[in-house]
C-alpha cells in the first residue's frame, strides 16, 4: 500500500509500506496514486503504471506474524524479561481529575487501602526465581508507590544484588519526595523518577484529595533534588506531562522549554481524551479538542525550525517519532511483527496490589495469572496473542501505516481486546503515522544530516 503525500512545504512524496521507502516524486506521480487510493494496479495512465512497476513501486501485501512467531523471536531474542512493574499501592495522596483510579469510569478500579503485603513481596521474588526470571528493570507504580515505602524499599535491597535487576524507576507524583532519607536511599541505589508534571495546567488537575493544586509544592521539591543533588537530578529525574483537552499547549511549551528544572530533559505527553466525560461536557470536550489540534499544529509546523534547539517540550512531541521513521529497517521483514514490544508474560509482567498479574500496567483488564499460583498462565498468554492476531490480521495488512502503527495489546481497551476499540484507534493512528511523515520529509529535506547525532544516543 502506497500514500501519497505532502511535506510540509508542499513538495510531494510517497510512502510505500511494502518497501518501508519514502520516495520524492513528481507531482503527476503523485496525482495518480492519489486517484488510484495508492494502489499501483489502479493507475490509469500506462506510462506511469510502468514507471512505477520498474522504480519497485507495487500493490502486495505482507504477513502477519503469528503469535508463536512472536513467541520465538520474543524468546530467541534473549532479551528476557526485561521489565517487571510493580503496583505497590491502589492508594493515593492526590486525586487527580483525569485519573482512571479516580472513580469516574466504569470497570477501573479505585484509590481503596489495597496495597501490596511484604509477605506477597517475597513470593513474587520465590517465583520469579523459579522460573528464572530476573528482570533487567524494575518499575514502582500505584496509586503513589512512595506510600508503601517497606515494600519498595524490600524490593530495592533484594534485587540491588549480583545478577539482579540493573535499574529501577518509579512512576511517582513527587511531593512525598520532600523526605531527606527516602531520597537519599532513592539516590544512593539510582532510582529513576518519572514524575507526572503538567505545566502550567497542573492545579486545575492535579489537585490533593480537598481540592488544593499541587504545582508550587512539587517544584520546591523539584528544585531541592536538584540542589543537594545535582548529578542525580540531571541523569535520574524524568517528567511526564499528561494533556487533556483542556492543556494549552502553547503555554505548556513555553513553561517546560524556558524553566532552568527542566533543561537537558525529554518531556513525555501522556493524552487523555476523557472518554468518561469526566472533565467537561461533550461539547466543551469538542471546543477545546478544536482549540487544540489548532496549538498541536502550530508546534509541529514550527518544529523544522526547532529541532536540535534541545526544547524539552517539542522533542517530547516529536522526537521520539522522527526516529522511529529515520531508524525504520530497508529492506523490511518479510512479515510485520505482531507486536513490537512483547509477548504476553515473556518481556514484561505487571503484578498489582493483590498479586493480580497482567502483561503490563495498561493491559489490567486481561489476567495472566497470580502470585501464589501461576504468574503467568501459558494458555491465557495464547489466548491473549491469538485474539489480537485476528484483528490485526484482518485489519493491517491493506493499511498504508502497518509498519510505523504504534499498536500493541495495552491500547485496546486495557487489555479488553475488543474489535470495536481496535478499529476506533485506528483513523487517528493513521492521521499521526501521515502527520510524522509529513513532518520528518520536511525536516530532511532541509537538513539532511537531521537524526545523525541522535543514533549514537538511542
Ligand atoms: S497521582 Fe497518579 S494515581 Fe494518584 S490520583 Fe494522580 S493520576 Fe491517579
Ligand atoms: S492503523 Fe489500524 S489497521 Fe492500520 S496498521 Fe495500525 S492497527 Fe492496523
Amino acid at each position: 500500500m502506497i500514500l501519497p503525500f505532502h511535506s510540509l512545504s508542499g513538495e510531494p512524496f510517497l510512502y510505500d509500506s511494502f518497501t518501508n521507502r519514502i520516495l520524492a516524486v513528481s507531482e503527476t506521480l503523485h496525482g495518480e496514486l492519489t486517484r488510484a487510493s495508492g494502489l499501483v494496479s489502479g493507475i490509469m495512465d500506462p506510462v506511469v503504471r510502468m514507471a512505477c512497476i520498474q522504480a519497485g513501486l507495487r500493490d502486495g501485501e505482507p504477513g502477519i506474524d503469528s503469535p508463536e512467531d512472536l513467541r520465538q523471536s520474543m524468546e530467541l531474542s534473549g532479551l528476557g524479561l526485561s521489565k517487571l512493574v510493580l503496583g505497590l499501592t491502589h492508594q493515593c495522596n492526590l486525586r487527580c481529575r483525569y485519573c482512571i483510579y479516580g472513580g469516574s469510569v466504569p470497570g477501573e478500579r479505585t484509590h481503596e487501602q489495597a496495597a501490596m503485603s511484604l509477605e506477597t513481596a517475597r513470593r513474587v521474588l520465590e517465583q520469579l526465581r523459579a522460573r528464572s526470571q530476573v528482570p533487567r528493570s524494575v518499575i514502582f507504580y500505584g496509586g503513589e508507590p512512595l506510600l508503601n515505602w517497606d515494600v519498595l524499599r524490600f524490593f530495592v535491597e533484594t534485587f540491588d544484588l549480583p545478577g539482579g535487576a540493573e535499574r529501577f524507576a518509579m512512576a511517582t507524583n513527587g511531593l512525598l519526595l520532600d523526605d531527606p532519607d527516602r531520597l537519599s536511599f532513592l539516590v544512593a541505589h539510582r532510582v529513576l523518577l518519572n514524575v507526572s508534571l503538567d505545566g502550567p495546567g497542573h492545579d486545575r488537575m492535579r489537585v490533593t484529595p480537598s481540592g488544593e493544586g499541587t504545582l508550587a509544592r512539587l517544584l520546591k521539591v523539584l528544585g531541592t533534588i536538584r540542589q543537594a543533588h545535582p548529578d542525580y537530578y540531571s541523569e535520574s529525574v524524568g517528567f511526564v506531562a499528561t494533556v487533556t483537552p483542556f492543556t494549552r499547549l502553547l503555554e505548556t511549551a513555553e513553561f517546560f522549554n524556558s524553566d532552568e528544572l527542566f533543561a537537558g530533559k525529554v518531556i513525555v505527553s501522556s493524552w487523555v481524551f476523557d472518554p468518561a466525560g469526566a472533565l467537561g461536557s461533550k461539547e466543551e470536550l469538542e471546543g477545546e479538542k478544536s482549540r487544540q489540534n489548532a496549538e498541536w499544529e502550530l508546534l509541529r509546523r514550527s518544529y523544522p525550525r526547532n529541532y536540535g534547539r534541545g526544547l524539552p517540550f517539542d522533542d517530547g512531541l516529536h522526537l521520539q517519532k522522527m526516529l522511529a521513521i529515520d531508524q525504520r529497517p530497508i529492506p523490511p521483514p518479510s512479515t510485520i511483527p505482531l507486536n513490537a514490544c512483547c509477548y504476553p508474560g515473556l518481556n514484561e509482567l505487571f503484578i498489582d496490589a493483590g498479586g493480580r498479574v497482567t502483561a503490563c500496567e495498561r493491559t489490567e483488564h486481561f489476567q495472566l495469572g497470580e502470585v501464589g499460583e501461576e504468574l503467568c498462565r501459558p494458555e491465557r498468554a495464547e489466548e491473549m496473542a491469538s485474539r489480537y492476531h485476528e484483528f490485526v490480521s484482518r485489519h493491517c495488512p491493506p493499511c498504508f501505516a502497518h509498519r510505523l502503527c504504534n499498536k500493541c495489546f495495552a491500547q485496546v481497551g486495557r487489555g479488553r481486546l475488543d474489535e470495536e476499540t481496535f478499529l476506533s484507534l485506528c483513523e487517528d493512528q493513521r492521521r499521526a503515522v501521515r502527520r510524522s511523515l509529513e513532518l520528518y520529509v520536511t525536516i530532511k529535506s532541509e537538513r539532511p544530516d537531521a537524526f545523525e547525532k541522535e543514533k549514537t544516543v538511542f
